[in-house]
């Protein structure tokens, strides 16, 4: 039997009839760009989230660029960021002229480590872009205490974690600006591209609004300097259908994470690790991360048997092309574990029971037999006299 990592088809059955009607009717009405569909999706998901403003653009790279742009940040100018994400992240601070400074992750919730920002900031430090990773949020108490001291501007990155919390604090509500995605893969995912920027600053939402229009504020007056990147209204009546939806698949992704947690905890003694979850924290598992020995190897065996694996991500930001010249390629090192032994196990809402039953199954066997062979290689001379 083989299945999906990941399979959108089993879930568009329940918002079909409600996207093709909306659909319908913006069709007819040829209501395309900005409008009810737009502002009614606004407002749904900022109150949702629990945030004063919402403002949709064209996809999450352009939430976190815009968001650089809404704060100034450009040349000469230097960002906080962990070494260990989606390229987005980095990207976005390499695509406005300004320069990435890393730091490293946790080994157990994956999430950038506060403790090693401060050393980082210089005179030309402008923010801290701390990345919600997996669908965890970042330790955002001591990161915001660090970012007030130094009067640093925050930029989140949840485009992996919308809805997340820790205690209070709510993923891209807390910083100055949160940026995130709606990208079909992302726990809120559009009928292709989308992203929204979040904050509860009136006049970084008002310039936010503007920027996405060309800084234009009325009609052919052009404010400042801004670009064009909305989000269609069909893409926000899709959203639309999904939002009422989304704690109940969350709380999906939940259960399945529970039992990985049940029944993976026997595989720890093979050294598989689980994630750390924080006790504060409502973890909303865009993704299941494990670290294993030997992970390209286990990755093989589970392929074998048809269970469907991910590695996100196989490389560290600095290690990438963009980099270079900008900072060492090595010397974050948690970051660099994480990239040679993590992989991502299936855990999207629709995930059957059974083929979960196949990826419990199938770690078991994967880290038994290498242990096996392991011990083997053990007991065999490594060198005759
Ligand atoms: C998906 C993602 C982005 C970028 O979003 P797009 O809509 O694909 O541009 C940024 N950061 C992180 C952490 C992501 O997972």
């Amino acid at each position: 039997m083989k299945f999906p990592f990941f399979d959108l088809t089993r879930q568009f059955p329940e918002i079909k009839n409600e996207v093709m009607t909306t659909f319908e009717k913006l069709l007819d009405r040829q209501a395309l760009v900005m409008g009810d569909a737009v502002t009614d999706f606004e407002k749904n998901i900022a109150q949702w989230m629990g945030v004063k403003h919402a403002i949709t653009v064209g996809n999450g790279t352009e939430a976190l660029i815009l968001a650089l742009k809404v704060l100034d940040i450009g040349p000469g100018d230097e960002v906080i960021t962990p070494a260990f994400s989606f390229f987005a992240s980095t990207g976005a601070i390499l695509y406005v002229g300004a320069k990435p400074v890393f730091v490293d992750v946790d080994a157990a919730t994956y999430n950038m480590l506060p403790d090693q920002i401060e050393k980082m900031i210089t005179a030309r430090t402008k923010a801290i872009m701390p990345v919600h990773l997996y669908g965890q949020m970042a330790e955002m108490g001591p990161i915001l205490e660090i970012a007030k001291k130094h009067k640093l501007r925050v930029i989140e990155d949840y485009a992996q974690s919308i809805g997340a919390r820790d205690g209070d604090l709510v993923s891209g509500a807390c910083g100055d600006l949160g940026a995130t995605s709606f990208y079909p893969t992302k726990n809120l995912g559009a009928a292709g591209e989308g992203g929204m920027i979040t904050t509860n600053d009136d006049a970084l939402a008002d310039k936010t609004r503007l920027i996405r229009v060309h800084g234009m504020r009325k009609r052919y007056i052009h404010e400042f300097l801004g670009t064009n990147s909305r989000l269609d209204a069909l893409q926000c009546a899709y959203l639309s259908a999904k939002l009422p939806r989304l704690n109940r698949w969350v709380e999906m992704r939940t259960q399945n994470a529970n039992r990985y947690f049940a029944e993976l905890a026997p595989l720890t003694k093979l050294g598989l690790t689980l994630p750390k979850v924080g006790a504060t924290k409502k973890h909303v598992w865009n993704q299941f991360i494990i670290t294993v020995p030997e992970r390209d190897r286990v990755k093989e065996i589970l392929a074998e048997r048809g269970v469907p694996t991910e590695i996100y991500y196989p490389f560290t930001i600095p290690e990438q092309a963009p980099l270079r010249g900008i900072c060492e390629p090595a010397g974050w090192p948690t970051s660099e574990k994480l990239a040679r032994t993590s992989m991502a196990l299936p855990i999207f809402p629709e995930l059957k029971s059974e083929e979960q039953t196949l990826v419990i199954e199938g770690l078991k066997h994967a880290l038994e037999s290498l242990a096996r062979t392991e011990t083997k290689a053990q007991l065999q001379p490594t060198a005759p006299f």
